[in-house]
C-alpha cells in the first residue's frame, strides 16, 4: 500500500487509546489516521482489544451470515481495478435466471439463513421491473430479508424496488478521496454515490458502504476520511476489503492492499461508527486463511457465504484466486460453524437488521 508514513510519538497514540473505548464516536480523522498508523504489536494488540469490547458491547456475540448470490457479472463501467469492468474482453460474461435465483434462495432459506444478498455488476438487463419481480417472488416465498448490491439506480428504482420488498443496499464509495476516486473510476463520480446513499436512507433502506484498503497512492489519511463518511453517513453496515490486482486490468501490476491495514480499518469502524455490521470480506479471507476468526475478533460480526452456483461463480472474478470457490453451501455451513465455535460464538439466528437505535425495524 502506498502510504505515507506519519511519526507519532508513542504517548500521543496512548492517549488517544485511552479514549477510544468510551469516547471512540468522537475520535477526529487526525485521530483515526493515526491510530491506523500503528505498527508495533503491542498498540495493535491494544486496538483490537478495544475493536473486540466495543462489539460485544454492541453487537452481541451472534455472527451473522449473509447468503451471497452473484447474479450478474455484465457490468457497464469500467472501474479500473475491478475484473468485472466492461473493457475486460477476457472475463465469459453471464446472467442467472430467476428461477436459479429462486433456487439458490430457497436453499438459502433452507439452512437457516435469514439474509440473501442479491449482487451484480451494473447490468442494464435488470430493469426496474425484472427486479422488481424478482424481489417479490423472493418475499412471497421465503422468510428473508433482502439486501441489493446492484450499483448506480434511478430514485424511481429505488423507490420501486423498496416497495417490492427490499430492506437493505449495499454501495461501497470504494474511496473517500475525491482526486482518487476519479482516477479510478473514468465514468462515475463519488457525489453520485454520496448522494444516493443519502436517497437511499431516506427511502427507509438500511444502507451499506465501505472502502477498498490499499489502492494505489491512498493513505491513512484518506481511510480516516472512509471512516468519517459512513459516520456521516449512519452507514448501518460497513464493508472493507483490500485491494487486489486483476491481470486483466490497467491496475494489473500494482502492488496489493495488506490484511493488516484492513483488520486496522474493520477495528477502527468498530470503535468509531459502534452500531454497524461488519463482514469478514472474501477479499481479506483471501489474503489471509485465518481471516474470519481474526476479523471476528477485531470488532466483526458477519460473514457472506456465497451461494452463487458453477460454473458462475468462477465468473464473477472482481479479483484473481478468490477463496472458497469450490465449497458449497453445506460445506460452507459445516465450516462456518466450525470457525465460529473456535472463537466462542455463535451463529445469530436472527435477521441481522440496523443495530442503530434510531433505524431498528422488523423485516
Ligand atoms: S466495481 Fe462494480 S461498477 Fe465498477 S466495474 Fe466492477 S462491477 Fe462494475
Amino acid at each position: 500500500m502506498s502510504v505515507s508514513e506519519t511519526a507519532y510519538s508513542h504517548e500521543y497514540i496512548h492517549n488517544i487509546l485511552k479514549r477510544a473505548h468510551c469516547q471512540g464516536p468522537e475520535l477526529s480523522v487526525g485521530e483515526i489516521e493515526a491510530l491506523l498508523s500503528i505498527g508495533h504489536p503491542d498498540g495493535l494488540e491494544s486496538l483490537y482489544a478495544i475493536a473486540d469490547k466495543v462489539r460485544k458491547d454492541t453487537a452481541g456475540d451472534g455472527i451473522h451470515l449473509r447468503g451471497l448470490i452473484e447474479f450478474s457479472n455484465y457490468c457497464r463501467r469500467n472501474c479500473l481495478y475491478c475484473g468485472l469492468r466492461r473493457a475486460n474482453r477476457r472475463l465469459t460474461r453471464y446472467r442467472m435466471d430467476q428461477t436459479e435465483v429462486l433456487g439458490v434462495v430457497q436453499a438459502m432459506a433452507e439452512r437457516g439463513i435469514k439474509t440473501v444478498v442479491l449482487q451484480s455488476g451494473e447490468d442494464p438487463h435488470f430493469t426496474q421491473a425484472r427486479m422488481v419481480s424478482l424481489v417479490e417472488k423472493i418475499k412471497s416465498r421465503f422468510d428473508i430479508a433482502i439486501t441489493l448490491s446492484v450499483g448506480i439506480r434511478s430514485q424511481k428504482d429505488l423507490i420501486a424496488f423498496r416497495a417490492a420488498g427490499a430492506d437493505r443496499y449495499l454501495l461501497r464509495h470504494e474511496t473517500a478521496n475525491r482526486q482518487l476516486y476519479s482516477q479510478l473510476h473514468p465514468d462515475s463520480r463519488l457525489g453520485d454515490r454520496v448522494e444516493m446513499l443519502h436517497a437511499l436512507s431516506e427511502l427507509g433502506y438500511d444502507i451499506g458502504t465501505g472502502p477498498m484498503v490499499g489502492l494505489p497512492g491512498q493513505t491513512y489519511r484518506d481511510l480516516a476520511l472512509d471512516i468519517d463518511l459512513a459516520r456521516r453517513l449512519k452507514a448501518d453496515m460497513f464493508g472493507v476489503g483490500p485491494f487486489i490486482p486483476h491481470p486483466d486490468t490497467p491496475l494489473s501490476e500494482a502492488q496489493e492492499g495488506t490484511a493488516e491495514d484492513t483488520f486496522k480499518m474493520i477495528a477502527l469502524a468498530r470503535i468509531v461508527l459502534r452500531e454497524v455490521h461488519i463482514p469478514v470480506t472474501t477479499a481479506l479471507t483471501t489474503l489471509d486463511a485465518e481471516a474470519r476468526e481474526k476479523g471476528w475478533n477485531r470488532g466483526a460480526n458477519v460473514v457472506m457465504p456465497n451461494g452463487t452456483p458453477a460454473p458462475y461463480r468462477e465468473q464473477y472474478e472482481l479479483y484473481k484466486d478468490k477463496r472458497c470457490l469450490q465449497d458449497s453451501l453445506k460445506r460452507c455451513a459445516v465450516c462456518l460453524q466450525m470457525r465460529v465455535q473456535s472463537v466462542s460464538r455463535h451463529i445469530s439466528s436472527g435477521y441481522g437488521d440496523s443495530l442503530r437505535s434510531d433505524r431498528q425495524r422488523s423485516s
